[in-house]
């Protein structure tokens, strides 16, 4: 059987479109589809007044493109995929396009002298179909934290997604059992930012397909479940100098007091632009039951050691594999944008030298030094993102009013739906 492609791109809502094309396409080349694929909100309602869309336009068409460089091996049979960068019909870069997002981050990053390097850890349960038709968690009654095997993997579904993503070549840092159940952990080895990216939906979007295939419902929501943990998305950052070598890296030791000028400027400005950063990494309606106090989700604006009631975590594993960990994102959040916002943020710190307050000192249960959180709903979230121009302008100024625009359609969408009807709402999508 001659190989297909599976060409796709992550959209505004993280959802993973393309098309199957031919194999005379497995080279750099590309396809059209419609641009106001962007106006598209999860119940399929088009927003004709989304901006930058061109919706009322002629719903116009948009291109994607990929590289052969990245066309990688799939997980169906025949199959392989790629990821591909979205253009306006004049040829220009399309400015809603996460990726390109990422890209000019990226670059950003490049200016000063460094390659930022990026590691994924994604949470998530896992659902079944009950007889009435209904979804309910997927009953694992052995199940413990850092759980492994058949008490924790009844039925086997993690198991085919580790040998999957074997078989197609994802390098899987590890897999294990979360703190509630049924929760997982599914963590990929750090990359350069693209290529980690690039990686992570696509390890995402596959793990949900041969999850599917064992009749599990893979939910990477942030608070599926009300009374259990939440799901983040942790985002580990390190730059490459230009030099080669951890740009992050001062010698064995790590942690907060082994940190250069690079480490504590991108930590002050996450602190700088925590509110702001909330909208685009925790960026659905449920997001804010995840990031609440004493949650260990990165609700606070503080940072220390290896401390998990923190925001942003600094290893205490110095050397090449000094890093900085932001705890804040969920993987509602499109990657791409998550990752370039979180890389805007830092560099704006770099650039602007703010003032870093001092690490946490409290346990973050019952004592707590941080002086504020974020926002407590999706919709205040959005005013936080709008207020912090800097951080638009670094991200994408057309990027951030989209995001806001369907963002406030979601709220409306969404208000008034609580627990199930809230899961219910996304898990098919997220
Ligand atoms: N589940 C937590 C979150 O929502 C993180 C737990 C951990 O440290 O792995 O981010
Ligand atoms: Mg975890």
């Amino acid at each position: 059987m001659p190989d297909r492609l599976r060409a796709m791109f992550c959209d505004h809502l993280s959802l993973m479109r393309g098309k199957y094309l031919p194999a005379s396409k497995l080279k750099s080349d590309a396809t059209r589809l419609a641009r106001p694929n962007f106006a598209v909100h999860w119940d399929k309602d088009l927003l004709l007044d989304a901006p930058h869309t061109q919706t009322r336009e002629g719903i116009p068409d948009m291109e994607l493109r990929w590289a052969e460089a990245d066309i990688r091996a799939g997980w169906e049979p025949a199959t392989r995929v790629v990821m591909g960068d979205l253009f306006a019909a004049d040829g220009a870069a399309l400015p809603l396009c996460p990726r390109g997002a990422l890209k000019r981050a990226v670059a950003d990053w490049q200016s000063q002298g460094l390659s930022p390097k990026v590691g994924i850890e994604l949470e998530a349960y896992a659902f079944v179909k009950a007889d009435d038709g209904t979804l309910k968690p997927l009953d694992t009654p052995g199940g413990i934290v850092y759980g492994t095997g058949p008490f924790s993997d009844p039925t086997g579904f993690v198991d085919a997604i580790w040998w999957q993503a074997d078989a197609a070549g994802f390098k899987l840092e590890l897999i294990t059992a979360e703190y509630d159940t049924p929760q997982f952990e599914f963590t990929l080895c750090f990359d350069t930012a693209v290529k980690a990216v690039d990686e992570i939906v696509l390890f995402r979007q596959m793990a949900r397909e041969v999850a599917l295939r064992h009749g599990v419902i893979l939910t990477f929501l942030p608070k599926p479940i009300a009374g259990k943990g939440g799901s983040g998305m942790h985002i580990n950052l390190s730059f490459e100098a230009a030099s080669g070598g951890n740009a992050l890296n001062t010698g064995a030791k790590g942690g907060p007091s082994a940190l250069n000028d690079l480490g504590r400027g991108c930590i002050s400005g996450w602190m700088q632009h925590h509110k702001g950063l909330a909208a685009l990494l925790a960026p659905t309606s449920g997001s804010y039951l995840r990031l609440q106090p004493a949650s260990l989700s990165g609700y606070w604006c503080n940072w220390g050691g290896d401390h998990r009631g923190v925001t942003v975590r600094v290893s205490e594993e110095g050397g090449a594999k000094a890093r900085l960990e932001h705890r804040m994102a969920d993987a509602s959040a499109n990657p791409y944008t998550a990752v370039a916002a979180v890389l805007q943020a830092a560099l704006l710190g770099v650039k602007r030298g703010y003032a870093l307050p001092e690490p946490e000192a409290g346990d973050c249960f019952d004592r707590i030094d941080a002086g504020h959180g974020v926002a407590a709903s999706l919709a205040e979230a959005i005013n936080d993102l709008e207020a912090d121009r800097a951080l638009c302008d670094a991200v994408g100024a057309a990027l951030c009013e989209h995001h806001a625009f369907m963002k406030r359609a979601e709220v409306e969408k969404t208000k008034g739906l609580e627990g199930r009807d809230l899961t219910d709402y996304y898990i098919w999508y997220v």
